[in-house]
């Protein structure tokens, strides 16, 4: 048997090849030339495996979808709240090269990290103390994430850098109020620089694997950024990532995203999928026109909406029966996902264990998932039946709990016991 999901991809692509809507970028020349044609999608799974379609091995400037992913260095880098001081998160509702400050604070800043404002200021923050160029320094970042070697595009570079007026003057007015604290044309080529990476969606899902996966890159296993991180930069990709088409966007798609003026988006949906599309022909907003339908019929078609929820498992007790008599051994057989919602139901059916010496036993060997509030809401259930004079072993043969700070007493013995009874 083959999966299925190759042939849906591609059955996608062609279904959306009708849609010649949408201009190419012409504010930096050289996109101006791309090949309409193109299109491409990709998707990883949440274990690492990259499905893909169509003009998978065709390479684009990364424009702003590099945002995000320097957003996640310097946050990683200098922690959130020193980021925090110099570019705020409040979606902008202006065109991403608008040169507007939040005036609201003290000190003007940025918007948000998705803006040019807030990019170029992110770039800003790159720690480059033996003066190595932070452009080289993020396409390091980026080929780290990607698994391969990423180029920059010199001859976009240097064609959005003939034209640079705009981010310029977005640099000097920084400068002008210090968000910048260092001469703003070197960091603007550096920002433009940075914009010019090439990448194919195959490699766009590789670098958001590392998104979907809290932080560890499926292909080494290696952490690469803390939970705070990666949910501070999806947060400001649901709220910001898709210019001033966010609201939109969240209401039809309602996945994390982030699109760039070469065409592609990627789309996030932490602990399932990581998306990646590209064509060339934008929309007024300046978002892929074909990526925005495959993007939609995705999220339509896999459920991915973030709002649907994860709905619970409804049931978490799956059976509850007494298996031995003196001393009692009550087994609780749990099953699906253990979060707030499961733990709750489950401390509730516990109130009903009167004071006894009796053996509680938790058999988890169904029991798919458990979120940390699930985990200790659980552990804190088994020390209070503890406190009630109840014994209590766990049949947790995945180690679903294997996460808790707490190291807890399992009683061995009686586990095997248990196991003999069972069998
Ligand atoms: N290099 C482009 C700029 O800064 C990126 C714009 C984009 O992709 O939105 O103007």
């Amino acid at each position: 048997m083959n999966t299925p999901v190759p042939e849906y991809l591609a059955n996608l692509l062609y279904n959306c090849k009708a849609n010649g809507g949408g201009q190419l970028a012409d504010y930096i020349p050289e996109l101006a030339s791309a090949d309409p044609n193109k299109l491409a999608v990709a998707l990883t799974t949440l274990d690492g495996l990259v499905y893909s379609a169509g003009d998978d091995e065709y390479e684009f400037s990364i424009q702003s979808i590099s945002k995000a992913f320097t957003y996640a260095y310097v946050i990683e880098e200098l922690g959130l709240d020193t980021v925090l001081k110099k570019v705020g998160v409040e979606p902008s509702g202006e065109a991403f090269n608008e040169i507007s400050l939040d005036q609201s604070e003290d000190r003007p800043k940025p918007k948000n990290p998705m803006i040019n404002s807030g990019a170029i200021t992110t770039h800003s923050l790159i720690a480059n103390a033996d003066n190595t160029c932070r452009a080289e320094i993020i396409r390091k970042f980026f080929s780290e994430l990607a698994g391969r070697e990423l180029s920059f595009d010199m001859s976009i570079f240097q064609s959005e850098m003939n034209t640079a007026y705009r981010n310029l003057s977005i640099g000097y007015s920084l400068r002008n109020v210090s968000i910048l604290e260092s001469d703003p044309t070197e960091i603007i080529e550096s920002y433009i620089k940075q914009c010019s990476i090439n990448v194919t969606v195959k490699d766009l899902v590789n670098m958001i694997s590392v998104l979907v996966n809290d932080g560890i890159l499926p292909r080494t296993g290696e952490r690469i950024l803390s939970h705070k991180t990666v949910r501070q930069v999806l947060t400001v990709m649901t709220t910001c990532g898709m210019y001033d088409a966010a609201g939109d966007w969240l209401a039809n798609v309602g996945i994390p995203a982030k699109s760039g003026v070469a065409g592609g988006i990627i789309g996030v949906l932490p602990g399932q999928v990581g998306l990646a599309v590209f064509s060339p022909k934008l929309d007024g907003h300046g978002n892929s026109v074909r990526g925005i339908d495959i993007m939609q019929q995705l999220s339509n078609d896999m459920g991915l909406h973030l709002l649907e929820g994860v709905p619970s498992s409804r049931v978490i007790v799956h059976d509850q029966s007494v298996v031995r008599t003196k001393p009692e051994v009550k087994v609780y057989k749990l099953q699906g996902v253990l979060q707030f919602t499961e733990a709750e139901r489950l401390l509730r059916i516990l109130q009903d264990e009167d004071k006894s010496d009796n053996i509680i036993v938790f058999d988890l060997s169904h029991i798919s998932l458990v979120n940390d509030v699930g985990r200790r809401m659980f552990l804190d259930g088994i020390d209070r039946l503890r406190a009630d004079g109840h014994d209590v072993a766990l049949i947790d043969p995945d180690l679903v709990l294997r996460d808790a700070k707490t190291p807890r007493k399992f009683v061995p013995k009686i586990y095997q016991d248990i196991q003999e009874v069972l069998n």
